[in-house]
């Protein structure tokens, strides 16, 4: 309890110097809050359960953060943040969770200094729910994530977009393996974008680890992109089985696609220390076969950190600008 404590008067903090009036305990909008919570973790079939860990708010509006909890275990999945949108309208508050149509726009309706607070906030809730790990001594020796003499334009690297965390325009559209390591995560069945409905996978992802406490993530990816080869040894039906294909850094592993949390076709890859595959309640039909009461996977990574790119250092990486186009050379 202390813990979450400490980060609720952290985040109480940010909302302060924004200039905005923290919402009282007396007020209807706590209760509309938990019957939300309890409401969603009540659903038939829902594998897993969410729990407040911090918000801010304003007198209109606020911002949930809450982690996604095992149903039967009770288990947290570490590094999930989902965030649930609260409005005011007519004096009335409405609680936005992921995966309803309106989610977007409960968002657009939020104040925007609390939507200028809220990386930061999710920033500091994120780090506070991930676990202690062992960081790796070297992320020096990693590559362009895609083939040899590639190019790809940056849309947001570290800086931008958060530890470890790096998006690319690919104009060769072809995504490859950033470092050599074990495929242990292949997934490519989906085709929807889930931007609207704040679904917060990045649905198609390939998983590799490269060593203890090494892993890359590729998202958003192209339907049915994944090679064969890949194919193979992580079949479609069970990815929530861990695999363990070999892969060489600069082979190609998928094509750059829009699918899960996505505007426009890019490729997001993530560094982490550990990842987790997560039941899912599939209420946006993500597998298209009309049901919308069964568990579906997603695979995660979580314990980010930057990596250096190309013999490039990872604060450099971290401070490439928007559009910067850069070319893989992969080996000597
Ligand atoms: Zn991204």
């Amino acid at each position: 309890m202390r813990r979450i404590w400490f980060f609720r008067l952290a985040i109480f903090c940010l909302v302060s110097v924004a200039g905005i009036a923290p919402t009282s305990a007396q007020d209807p909008f706590d209760g509309a809050v938990a019957a939300a919570i309890a409401a969603y973790n009540r659903l038939p079939n829902n594998p897993h359960a969410l729990r407040e860990v911090g918000r801010i708010s304003d007198a209109d509006g606020a911002i949930i953060f809450a982690e996604m909890i095992d149903g039967a275990t009770r288990i947290v999945y570490p590094g999930v943040i989902e965030w649930l949108y609260v409005n005011r309208n007519a004096g009335v508050w409405t609680v936005t969770l992921p995966g309803t149509l309106t989610y977007r726009t409960a968002y657009r309706m939020l104040s925007q200094s609390l939507k200028d607070g809220m990386d930061a906030a999710d920033r500091l809730v994120r780090t506070q729910a991930q676990p202690g790990l062992v960081a790796p001594a070297a992320l020096l020796d990693y590559e362009l994530p895609f083939p040899d003499g590639a190019y790809g334009t940056i849309t947001r690297s570290y800086d931008a977009h958060g530890i470890g965390r790096i998006d690319f325009d690919l104009t060769a559209r072809e995504v490859a393996a950033a470092k050599d390591g074990l495929i242990v995560y292949a997934d490519d069945a989906s085709t929807i974008q889930t931007y609207e409905s704040g679904g917060w996978w990045y649905w198609n992802t390939v998983i590799i680890q490269h060593d203890n406490h090494q892993y890359s993530l590729y998202g958003h990816l192209a339907a049915d992109s994944v090679p064969a080869w890949i194919r193979a040894g992580c079949p479609r039906e069970t990815p929530r089985v861990p695999c363990a294909v070999p892969v060489r850094a600069g082979e190609v592993i998928g094509l750059e696609g829009n699918t899960g949390n996505s505007t426009n076709p890019h490729l997001h890859v993530e560094f982490g220390q550990g990842y987790g595959v997560v039941p899912y309640l599939d209420r946006l039909d993500g597998d298209n076969d009309g049901a919308r009461d069964q568990v579906i996977y997603a695979g995660y990574v979580y314990g980010e950190h930057d990596v250096g790119l190309n013999g490039v250092a990872p604060d450099v990486v971290g401070a490439w600008g928007y559009l910067t186009v850069l070319e893989a050379v992969v080996g000597e």
